[in-house]
């Protein structure tokens, strides 16, 4: 069994990808060729806002999106203290300083009033000027922007969201990628819209900005790339990349996010009487980066880990530890206010394998050891 299950995807597209790829390599268009745009122009209408410019990777939207917002020294931005290192990362390498903030322990994202406690501290101290909000679409679901976006404009911050796991989720039918001022994501393999390599994008319907980032990741270009108008960095998705995402994304859309969403309902199901199970909130739809459960403590996680291991199930943590402890942060007084639940989780979440190619055999095979074991 495996955690997320590339082989078999690849075999069900392989004609498809293998001659796109290929078609690729004879027009010998490797960087910002045709398929770049085309790609583009079919995920901005996939998400349904005016823009797409893909990049590099996930990092390096995050990076393009802050470079846009002329986040840098000075500043502070609101990062979930329970995501992927990136999130906080970028902030401080442009010079800013990340301030963490406390998660929900039903939805993993965001906690609103944790955001707001926050954002009253930083301006009690009056040395930093809040500006951002990062918020993260953690595990595949939406963070919850109702709340978030009417906090965003109480104080006048924007809002970036890193949608890197969040692609395909959506809130009342309208997409992931389309709730920031600038929204990102990446197309890491094993995220739920997946290259064969590294690769990102940023959105927006703000058409100075979209300008902006499509000069940034082109050594800041102005009229070409021998004009030079600001400094920039060299971030750009490649035409292989892009022809091997046009196959999938419409593997995406016809049938993955169906079939990993069917997977979930089934594991929720026969789990939610044993153990903690994901929630997903009313009118939310999730894209499922992650399952993820949540047991009592750190003893009864790192058991059933082990139990699953010896019956050749694979499973993670996600997250093993959270942003504030880790070592890169230290000194860099990043925290204002209690990170107990993102602290708890850490301890006790596990992560099962789902994809959309997960069999049902397999499913049973994990939700029996789980109910065995518990
Ligand atoms: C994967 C990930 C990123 C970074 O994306 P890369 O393409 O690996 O650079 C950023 N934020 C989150 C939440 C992620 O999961």
């Amino acid at each position: 069994m495996q955690f997320r299950d590339l082989q078999t995807q690849y075999q069900v597209l392989k004609s498809q990808i293998d001659s796109a790829v290929t078609k690729v390599m004879a027009d010998a268009d490797f960087i910002s060729g045709n398929k770049v745009k085309e790609l583009e122009e079919q995920l901005a209408a996939y998400v349904g806002v005016k823009h797409c410019i893909s990049c590099g990777n996930g990092t390096d939207a995050l990076t393009l999106a802050l470079m846009a917002l002329e986040i840098g020294a000075g500043d502070a931005v609101f990062v979930p203290d329970f995501t992927f290192f990136a999130s906080g990362e970028t902030v401080a390498y442009e010079g800013a300083v990340p301030i963490f903030v406390d998660v929900r322990e039903d939805t993993f994202n965001l906690c609103p009033d944790s955001l707001l406690r926050a954002i009253q501290k930083v301006k009690e101290e009056g040395r930093l000027t809040p500006r951002a909000i990062v918020t993260v679409d953690l595990f595949g679901q939406p963070a919850d922007y109702n709340r978030i976006k009417e906090i965003a404009e109480e104080h006048g911050l924007a809002i970036i969201e890193d949608a890197a796991q969040g692609f395909g989720g959506a809130i009342d039918g309208r997409r992931a990628c389309s709730f920031g001022d600038i929204s990102t994501t990446s197309f890491f393999p094993a995220k739920p819209l997946g290259c064969y390599g590294d690769g990102g994008a940023v959105f927006t319907d703000n058409d100075a900005w979209a300008e902006l980032m499509r000069s940034l990741r082109i050594h800041g270009k102005g009229t070409d790339k021998y004009d030079n108008v600001r400094i920039g960095v060299n971030s750009r998705l490649d035409t292989i990349q892009a022809a091997i995402l046009q196959v999938k994304l419409k593997a995406f859309e016809e049938y993955e996010l169906l079939a990993v969403n069917q997977a979930a309902e089934f594991y929720s199901r026969e789990l939610k009487d044993v153990v903690k199970i994901p929630t997903v909130k009313e009118g939310f739809y999730s894209s499922w980066a992650q399952y993820t459960i949540v047991l009592d403590n750190e003893r009864d996680r790192d058991w059933l880990q082990a139990q699953l291991k010896e019956q050749g199930i694979p499973s993670m943590i996600y997250y093993p530890k959270p942003m504030h402890e880790q070592t890169a942060f230290a000194g860099m007084d990043c925290c204002k206010v209690a990170l107990t639940t993102s602290s708890s989780l850490c301890k006790r979440v596990l992560a099962l394998p789902i994809h959309p190619y997960l069999k049902k055999e397999e499913q049973e095979k994990v939700i029996e050891r789980i109910k065995m074991n518990l």
